[in-house]
């Protein structure tokens, strides 16, 4: 594979706005924690009621088949009835996945959440935080507190781990570790999560809410200290395959502007805690999603970790897909020289991209192709990563090129409250 992946050789991940893989719940917007490369504004005390949640998920049922529901926010543990919330989705026979800062995760919530249906966990952990405790803390330092939140996911039990990162232009070169650290612990961590940041580029482009130019001071996405906000999906699995050349992205979304970015980038590893010995290929990302949804109606989301853990027999459909032959022959030979090596599992470990919202040099921004994290707003279906927008000028921005670059401070206006 040459340095530039080319989407045609990947598989397009089935996912429509109407069938989709999951869905994006917003029960709260006040958070416990502040995070430079977050969307939403953290809003004290805006938890939503148990039938205004319902009401959100009725929606959902009403629009789009779902497989599972990432329950997020602001942080959805803050939510004085979060396990009410993980039931209910749960009754509904969707896979409810709490996305969190895991702050508020104490072990008491957590079996909680277990025997209200909980299927997963994703927890955003980077050094962009500002997190109690963990201040000044760099990626690879804060994989103690990863650690820490994998082994308290494990010893429940049955439950889906996944990480996920914002990669700043700082933090870029550090992804080759965090999946390192991934790689060590895979019995515990399934998924790994890598989201380039973006932030508003108001030093290029007028903002319009409708006809109306906005200043866009007090908006989320404007205050992150000034840095690169094009980091795409290809510069980050670059990075990854420099020191894991076994890295071999199968699966993608396009962009709804640009066809050939790769807006959801699917790598499935196979590996032990010592080394990987190839990724899954296209072929068997399109059995697995399309046999499931030949059998259950919908596409295959979120995992149980036995599923992480039995790598092995996925060997065999080497038969049908490169790039677990490709698997199959690495694993063997490495077996040859080293027997030991079969006494150990065998995990099969997610990595997803993102590369959110581009803005084109003519002002027109390129969302994710069929977007997983639609929300809902006003009874309908919006981009959660474009929530803000609405809430706050009623619009989705439109973006027009200034005639020439201009200075804009991105520091909060006194008195404006930092989430
Ligand atoms: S369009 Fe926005 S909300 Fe949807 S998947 Fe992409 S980044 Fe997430």
């Amino acid at each position: 594979m040459g340095s530039e992946l080319d989407h045609r050789r990947l598989y397009r991940l089935p996912w429509s706005l109407t069938d989709n893989v999951i869905s994006w719940l917003e029960p709260t917007k006040e958070c416990n924690i502040y995070c430079d490369g977050c969307y939403s504004a953290n809003a004290k005390g805006s938890h939503k009621t148990l039938a205004e949640v319902r009401r959100d998920v009725d929606v959902f049922e009403r629009f789009r088949r779902t497989d599972a529901m990432s329950i997020a926010g602001g942080d959805p543990l803050v939510h004085p009835e979060i396990v009410e919330v993980v039931r209910m989705v749960s009754e509904r026979g969707l896979k409810p996945v709490v996305n969190t800062n895991g702050h508020g995760l104490t072990p008491g919530l957590l079996r909680e959440l277990k025997r209200a249906g909980v299927a997963g966990f994703t927890f955003h952990v980077d050094s962009l935080q500002t997190r109690p405790g963990w201040e000044g803390k760099d990626e690879c330092e804060l994989n103690e507190l990863r650690l820490e939140f994998a082994e308290r996911v494990a010893e429940v039990g049955g439950i889906s781990c996944a990480f996920n990162a914002t990669v700043y232009e700082k933090t870029l070169p550090r992804v080759p570790d965090l999946l390192e650290w991934g790689r060590r612990h895979a019995d515990k961590v399934h998924v790994l999560v890598f989201i380039a940041f973006r932030a508003a580029v108001p030093e290029r482009f007028e903002y319009l809410a409708g006809d109306e130019p906005v200043t866009l001071k007090g908006l989320t996405y404007t205050r992150a200290a000034p840095q690169r906000t094009d980091i795409t999906a290809q510069e980050i699995a670059a990075e990854i395959r420099k020191r894991f050349p076994e890295f071999e992205p199968s699966a993608y979304l396009n962009g709804t502007e640009k066809p050939d970015s790769l807006k959801w980038l699917l790598t499935l590893l196979v590996g032990d805690r010592e080394r990987y010995y190839g990724s899954a290929g296209p072929k068997f990302v399109e059995l697995s999603q399309v046999l499931n949804h030949l059998l259950k109606g919908r596409y295959l989301g979120y995992v149980p970790p036995r599923v992480h853990a039995s790598a092995r027999a996925l060997l065999a459909l080497g038969a049908v897909d490169g790039g677990l032959r490709k698997t199959a022959r690495n694993w063997l030979r490495a077996v040859a020289r080293n027997p030991l090596l079969s006494a150990r599992p065998l995990h099969l470990q997610s990595v997803m991209i993102i590369q959110p919202v581009d803005v084109l040099e003519d002002g027109r921004q390129s969302m994710c192709d069929s977007c997983p994290d639609m929300t809902v707003h006003g009874g309908e279906l919006v981009w959660s990563c474009r929530l803000e927008e609405r809430l706050k000028y009623g619009h989705l921005m439109r973006l027009r090129p200034l005639p020439s670059p201009k200075a804009f401070d991105r520091a909060p206006a006194p008195g404006e409250a930092v989430d």
